[in-house]
């Protein structure tokens, strides 16, 4: 995609991410310089980028900087000098970063104190589907200056998803679908090895597929209303049944000889519903107890 607009920006660490950011851009038309701690890998980005080895020097005369380092902490540093700072004033951060709610609020405290416009970002893809649909891109911060700067960023990724005038908004959904991407894939692992250790061909659970995201599909969506609606009473299956059926799991992985450190957490957080009394209820009633935690 070829923007009608041609930016001058910079992409500050050329990681895998950041290279892959890097990249899109200059496809799109901009104009796009690159900074990375180790040189020659600003170099190895390519695809019509220029390498600057001065931070100082990459960030001047860029309307755009959007920063793809591993951590806050590590883009902290970049720009604690005063040397950084002075050559950001004016101009719009967008922090790509990942990271927490705590580090974007840190991040705007440092742009307003230094006269720097700020987005807080987080992108939910690997860097193989950077500016294709299957890239998503939450944003953070103040609504004009996300309009200001949309086409230049759906170079990365067309959905660009403004969240919240929240600055920690980007972060919290992100770590939102981080947890429960991280969390369902440890669970299909799991499934897939006490199918192994019982001597199941795990294709067998992996052609159920449908089976087990239809299920939490259905959860999510009765989940939602009943968080709205602070109810969890229903007609479905109660939360003492589903507790028997984690009992199995963990039943089988001890007999199995394979981690049961997994289905017991689970049993765990689902018993403590027990104890608070919502045995009756449904399962999303065990929201209450992680609140309460
Ligand atoms: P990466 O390939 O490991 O690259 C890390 C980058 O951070 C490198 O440019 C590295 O510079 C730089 N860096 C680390 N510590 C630094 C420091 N103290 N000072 C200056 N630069 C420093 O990681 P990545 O996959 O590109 O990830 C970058 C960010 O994107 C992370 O926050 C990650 O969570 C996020 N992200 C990645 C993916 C993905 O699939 N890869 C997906 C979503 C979000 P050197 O080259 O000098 O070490």
């Amino acid at each position: 995609m070829t923007s009608s607009r041609r930016t001058k920006l910079a992409v500050i660490g050329s990681g895998l991410m950041g290279s892959a950011l890097a990249r899109a851009f200059a496809a799109a038309g901009h104009d796009v310089a690159v900074w990375n701690r180790t040189p020659s890998k600003a170099k190895a980005v390519g695809g019509g980028t220029t390498a600057f080895e001065s931070l100082v020097d990459a960030v001047s005369g860029r309307e755009l900087v959007v920063v793809s380092v591993s951590t806050y902490a590590a883009s902290a540093e970049l720009f604690s000098s005063q040397a950084v700072a002075s050559a950001m004033a004016g101009k719009t951060l967008v922090q790509l970063t990942s990271g927490s709610p705590a580090d974007a609020r840190s991040g705007l405290e440092w742009a307003r104190a230094h006269g720097v416009d700020y987005l807080d970002a987080a992108i939910l893809t690997f860097p193989a589907f950077v500016a294709t649909d299957y890239a998503t891109v939450f944003y953070a911060g103040a609504r004009a200056v996300f309009d200001r700067h949309l086409e230049t960023l759906q170079a990365i990724a067309k959905n660009c998803v403004y969240v919240d005038e929240k600055i920690g908004s980007a972060a919290t959904l992100d770590c939102a679908i981080l947890e429960a991407f991280y969390g369902g894939s440890l669970a299909v692992l799991h499934a897939a090895a006490m199918c192994q250790a019982e001597g199941l061909d795990p294709k067998a659970f992996f052609a159920q597929k449908n089976s087990f995201l239809g299920l939490i599909s259905v959860t999510a969506d009765a989940a939602q209303g009943m968080i709205e609606n602070n109810d969890f009473t229903g007609q479905q299956c109660s939360l003492n049944t589903h507790v028997a059926a984690i009992e199995h799991i963990v039943r089988l992985s001890t007999d199995a000889r394979i981690s049961s450190r997994f289905p017991r957490e689970l049993l765990e957080n689902y018993r403590r519903a027990l104890g608070a009394g919502l045995g009756e209820q449904e399962l999303p009633a065990v929201f209450r107890t992680l609140k309460q935690d």
